[in-house]
């Protein structure tokens, strides 16, 4: 096929491509065509050809939407880099992702040039500075839209670098047609979807918008950044029917005090676990949210959870998507039966052929089920799938492996319990001792041999926490997702009960 802007100009030419809310302009899918027709044949002035890789460097802007599309058209590979990262990681992604050339904007161009070495940077805003290739002024060349076929490189993504150092991962059309479908079986698409973009591009959440727009033929309204008022006012003025967002996003739009429009039909929230409380307070407020669970390697949602699922039983993230399959194993990488807690593998056609030039990695992270995930949970008796937490969380004390999750989820369970986080803290004796803050319901008191009569019979001994602190509140990320360090230190720092 043509790339997907090209195929979908000619489906639907005057459908809305994209609203950017900052300043109000509007394109039609023909119009999107027509400047990123200008802007391929600007990249293709500038050398850009088939198999190139090209870094783009900057915050969610048209721009961005412009330039995804236009690498396409020159069968050129998209390597989105994150626009915060510090000068050093940068100059480690873009050297490991082999560019061909790195594109910014003005906001950018400093940090981009810092990290370019000897590879070219072009800016989309007019530049003062002599080393920089002025894209919108090039000459243009003409350009012969590339042919794709399904495993054809489309992006390389990093990952966001939680565990590690960010991996670079392949992303193929075949993948992100795969997961536009199974995503829409889930959540349905209608003709006039408005889907706001408020994330950053450089990350599956948000480049995943105006892709599966191009493909359905939808709307992406984008705006330039998150802010929780404004989100509201966005969502509402622009009759927008769907969002995504991560979780702490989501409790901040709760928090902004105002109804979202009856125009949204679903709020996707992804890339952590979703909070109980957060999810009883969209149950109260008749938000439709979507917990989802997903990851770049599987080019974004593995499983995502109807309103209904979520609000029966807040731990779930629903059923595998459609053509999906999540096997869970133990650590002989063999399958486990339901209930049962071990690591998550993924297979299916969204599943990323592999890192980039990484072939250590990929032999270690492929088995015969399929991606190892690095995350643990279970799949429940009726198939749903509950994430408890990352392999590397596991607290290993007198030589037992505990998931914290699970015995954080056996806590929780408990009705005076608000939320709580479960944490391996150093022991003399035992290697680590399971530690765990709790934080209780509002006027309920806790004290341990409530909890220890809870978990007595739901907690094998070893898996019982040794220690306990009763806090008001979790220490959390900037990304909203609880600070395991700070957890650990606060365990320590606060009297046992
Ligand atoms: P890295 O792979 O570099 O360590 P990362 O795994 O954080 O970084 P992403 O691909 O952005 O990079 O995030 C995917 C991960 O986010 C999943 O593997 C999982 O650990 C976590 N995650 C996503 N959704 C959920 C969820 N609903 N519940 C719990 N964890 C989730
Ligand atoms: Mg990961």
């Amino acid at each position: 096929m043509r790339d997907l802007l090209a195929t979908r100009a000619r489906a639907s030419p005057d459908a809305t491509a994209l609203v950017d809310d900052a300043s109000g302009r509007e394109w039609t899918y023909a119009d999107l065509n027509a400047t990123v027709e200008t802007t391929a044949g600007r990249l293709a002035a500038l050398g850009v050809t088939r198999g190139d890789h090209v870094g783009v460097l900057m915050e969610t802007r048209p721009a961005f939407v412009r330039l995804v599309f236009a690498l396409q058209r020159l069968g050129a590979t998209l390597v989105p880099l994150n626009a915060r990262l510090a000068p050093q990681e940068l100059h480690t992604q873009r050297e490991r992702a082999n560019l061909a050339l790195l594109v910014c904007d003005a906001d950018t161009e400093a940090d981009a040039l810092a990290a370019a070495d000897a590879v070219p940077v072009a800016t989309v805003d007019d530049p003062d500075d002599p080393n920089v290739l002025a894209l919108d002024e090039r000459d243009l060349d003409d350009v012969e839209p590339a042919e794709w076929a399904h495993e054809d490189t489309l992006a390389l993504l990093y990952t966001s670098g939680t565990t590690g150092d960010p991996k670079p991962v392949t992303l193929t059309l075949g993948n992100v047609v795969a997961a536009a479908g199974a995503s829409a079986f889930t959540l349905g698409v209608l003709p006039d979807d408005r889907w706001l973009l408020c994330l950053s591009m450089y990350h599956m959440g948000g480049l995943s918008i105006p892709l599966r727009c191009a493909l359905y033929g939808t709307t992406c309204v984008l705006q330039r950044g998150f802010d929780a008022e404004a989100t509201v006012r966005a969502l509402d003025e622009h009759d927008c029917t769907g969002v995504s967002v991560v979780p702490t996003m989501l409790d901040r739009l709760l928090r902004a005090d105002a109804d979202l429009p009856d125009s949204l039909r679903f709020v996707l929230t992804g890339g952590a676990p979703t909070p109980r409380d957060l999810v009883a307070a969209c149950e109260d407020a008749g938000i439709p949210i979507h917990p989802s669970y997903g990851m770049t390697e599987a080019t974004s949602q593995i499983a995502t959870a109807r309103p209904a699922e979520a609000f029966a039983n807040p731990e779930t993230v629903g059923r595998p998507l459609f053509g999906t399959t999540v096997t869970v194993v133990d650590d002989e990488g063999d399958p486990v039966p339901p209930g049962e807690t071990g690591e998550l593998c993924v297979s299916g056609p969204t599943v990323t052929p592999g890192y980039y030039d990484a072939p250590d990695a990929n032999a270690a992270a492929f088995g015969p089920h399929g991606l190892h995930t690095g995350d643990v949970g279970y799949r429940d008796t009726d198939g749903r799938l509950c994430v408890l937490n990352r392999r590397s969380d596991r607290i290993i004390t007198g030589g037992e492996n505990v998931d914290p999750g699970r015995v954080a989820e056996v806590i929780r369970s408990h009705p005076a319990v608000r939320d709580v986080a479960v944490v391996g803290v150093d022991d003399p004796d035992w290697g680590e001792r399971v530690a765990a803050l709790v934080v209780p319901e509002e006027g309920h008191e806790i004290d341990r041999s409530t909890l220890e009569a809870h978990w007595e019979d739901r907690l094998a001994g070893f898996a019982q926490p040794r220690t306990v602190a009763v806090v008001d509140s979790l220490p959390r990320t900037a990304s909203g997702t609880v600070d395991r360090d700070a957890a650990r230190e606060r365990v320590v720092a606060t009297a046992d009960l």
